[in-house]
């Protein structure tokens, strides 16, 4: 049983059904997620007989090994890990104004099959459990502390890195919880982004599951057929249902759905595309953010001028929707949006042959 699995809160009644004191579970989590270790044998105030359930394998904190970590020149980290089974995956630390923004990986590679996406030419090889998504956060809390002063701590999460979050819901929604909880990592949900292709009956059910999340919706084209053409998973669902999702989805005050759009020159940067998007997203609380396409080796895109870019955004601002071009952070170390793909030979050349 690997505690991590399980939501903090239980560890103490995990432990006491092994015949050890309740209080004892707190003390571990504290460990865990305050102290960012997992070895008993380091937890100075943990019981020899937990460290011998741990040793003999009855309870376990398990995580994947940090692979390799590439460093950006903007101070981008990238982080690969390699599952106990085998996959390799990615999440990505963004320094953002003294704190780090951690983008997570909820599955190794992704069936989704967006066309402007590296992640897509792996497929999918599983989904995560919960233990392996908290892992990346664990490890890159573990990171955080090892770099030069100055971002001091993972503030926000989102969950934009390889595969659909909402393909794995069961895995995804206790790792939130464990996340969020005052015994877990204690971080705000207003701080968690879960990013979506438009599964729409899983943006119900996130919604029914009451986390307090935000959603962002990656949207990347105003009309049906174009999202056909450049998202797979719009032949199963219209834009319009998504949008019906999104309607339904509960919003605490001041609350918006972030719309993501990522920008291919020539096929959806066209002033005429703007307006049809305004036209779409102004009746809603929403924001947009604008992402120019961040070119991998194959790609059939292009990344538009910063001109087409401005003129897409002003195009929204005309429709009182506030749209951000999101900066491409770590371009230099494959970091940035939807350049994510395990590759352990990028890695190693990209570490200069010497994983961390
Ligand atoms: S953009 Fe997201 S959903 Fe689409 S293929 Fe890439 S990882 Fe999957």
């Amino acid at each position: 049983m690997n505690l991590l699995d399980h939501p903090p809160a239980t560890w103490g009644e995990i432990l006491s059904d092994k015949g050890q004191a309740a209080y004892r579970g707190r003390q571990m989590a504290h460990w865990v997620y305050q102290r960012f270790i997992t070895d008993p044998l380091k937890m100075s105030n943990i019981p020899a007989g937990i460290r011998d359930l741990v040793a003999t394998g009855t309870l376990s904190l398990d995580h994947p090994e940090l692979l390799s970590s590439a460093h950006s020149f903007d101070g981008t980290v990238k982080m690969a890990f390699r599952l106990l089974d085998g996959p390799v995956i990615e999440a990505v630390l963004i320094p953002r104004k003294g704190q780090w923004t951690l983008c997570l990986s909820t599955q190794a590679g992704c069936g989704i099959g967006c066309r402007f996406c590296r992640t897509a030419s792996m497929g999918l090889s599983r989904n995560l459990t919960t233990s392996e998504i908290l892992s990346q956060w664990l490890l890159a809390s573990r990171l955080v502390e090892t770099l030069p002063p100055g971002e001091s701590r993972i503030d926000h999460i989102v969950f934009m890195g390889m595969g659909e979050p909402l393909a794995n819901l069961e895995a995804l929604i206790p790792a939130i919880r464990s996340l969020t909880h005052p015994d877990g990592a204690g971080l705000s949900p207003r701080r968690i982004t879960v990013s979506t292709s438009g599964l729409v009956p899983r943006i119900d059910a996130l919604g029914e599951a009451n986390t307090g999340v935000r959603l962002a919706i990656s949207l990347c084209a105003p009309d049906d057929a174009l999202r056909r053409e450049i998202m797979p998973v719009g032949r199963i669902y219209s834009i319009e249902e998504i949008l019906s999702a999104c309607r339904r989805f509960p919003l605490r005050n001041r609350d918006r759905i972030t719309f993501e759009y990522v920008l291919l020159a020539g096929v959806n940067d066209s002033p005429a595309q703007a307006r049809t998007l305004g036209r779409l997203l102004a009746p809603f609380r929403s924001k947009v953010n604008l992402i120019p396409f961040n070119p991998f080796p194959g790609s059939p895109y292009h990344r538009p001028t910063e001109s087409s870019v401005a003129a897409f955004q002003e195009i929204l601002a005309g429709f009182h929707i506030t749209a951000t071009v999101r900066k491409s952070m770590g371009p230099d170390v494959l970091a940035a949006c939807g350049q994510l793909a395990r590759d352990t030979q990028d890695h190693l050349a990209l570490t200069g042959g010497s994983p961390t």
